[in-house]
């Protein structure tokens, strides 16, 4: 972990009117949740683009709700790490306006984190494809899945954005507007080649944003418009920025 760069960050945290943050899935890592590129556990059994679009859906949902019970039972039982929760501190202070995610684990609201704009959707609400039920699915037991229409009997979608489904509406609305009222985005654990996703910190950057990002790994963004790069664990960095932010802010 890069002390000066941490100093940076939190010096550009302060400076800035309104931070935003993006997170994906690398920022749930460390809560269990493995993220798609980092070929481990969940994701060698069932390719993402494969099991994630909306055709694999449609042609054999049982499949596919093979997979989803898989990681439901991981979120379910995850907890919010410590960058989960160094993200809520700074919208507490007054510091980071709100969160647009990829993920659909629910953990920045677990952390605390009230902004949230789930631009991928959740897993707490199912819908029916053929008659629009929807249902809450946290008191859902795993047994009891994959889990059918109360009224139509149908088989029922988590209602996250599968590869090929639209983006929820106001979700696009928000982030949009969001990522355009920025002066400081805080890029975090996505390798951001999923898009529309991807687009909001590059419509920051081209409203003058300054990009931050903390990934494991250099992403696309990383050459093109982040200002810099701290490489490491968001677990590890997010609680070391908003130590020095606190720092910052008594000095
Ligand atoms: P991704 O898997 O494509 O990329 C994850 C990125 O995070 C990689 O660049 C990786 O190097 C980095 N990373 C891994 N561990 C990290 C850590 N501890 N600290 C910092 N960085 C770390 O994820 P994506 O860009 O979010 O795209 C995947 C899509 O899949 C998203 O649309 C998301 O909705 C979905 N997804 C969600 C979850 C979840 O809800 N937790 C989990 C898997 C996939
Ligand atoms: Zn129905």
């Amino acid at each position: 972990m890069d002390a000066q760069l941490i100093q940076r960050a939190a010096k550009d945290i302060l400076h800035s009117k309104k931070t935003i943050a993006f997170t994906g899935a690398g920022i749930s890592v460390e809560s269990g949740i493995p993220d798609f590129r980092g070929a481990q556990g969940l994701w060698e059994k069932y390719d993402p683009e494969e099991y994630a679009h909306i055709q694999a859906f449609y042609s054999n949902p049982d499949r596919v709700w093979l997979m989803l019970k898989e990681m439901f039972s991981l979120i379910m039982t995850a907890k919010p790490n410590p960058a989960h929760i160094g993200l809520a501190e700074l919208e507490r202070m007054g510091l980071l306006s709100s969160i647009v995610t990829q993920n659909v684990d629910g953990l920045h609201q677990a952390a605390g984190s009230k902004n949230v704009i789930e631009f991928h959707g959740t897993h707490r609400t199912l819908s029916c494809l053929k008659c629009s039920t929807k249902i809450d699915g946290t008191s859902l037991e795993l047994e009891d899945l994959p889990p059918r229409c109360s009224r139509c009997s149908s088989l029922l979608k988590p209602d996250v954005v599968f590869f090929g489904e639209a983006i929820p509406w106001e979700a696009q609305v928000i982030s949009l507007k969001e990522s355009k009222s920025c002066n400081a985005v805080l890029v975090i654990g996505t390798s951001a080649v999923v898009y529309p996703a991807a687009s909001i910190p590059y419509t920051a950057k081209e409203k003058g944003a300054i990009i931050i990002e903390i990934n494991k790994e250099s992403t696309p963004l990383t050459q093109e418009i982040s200002d810099y790069l701290i490489r490491g664990s968001a677990g590890e960095i997010l609680p070391a920025i908003v130590e020095e932010v606190k720092r910052g802010k008594g000095r």
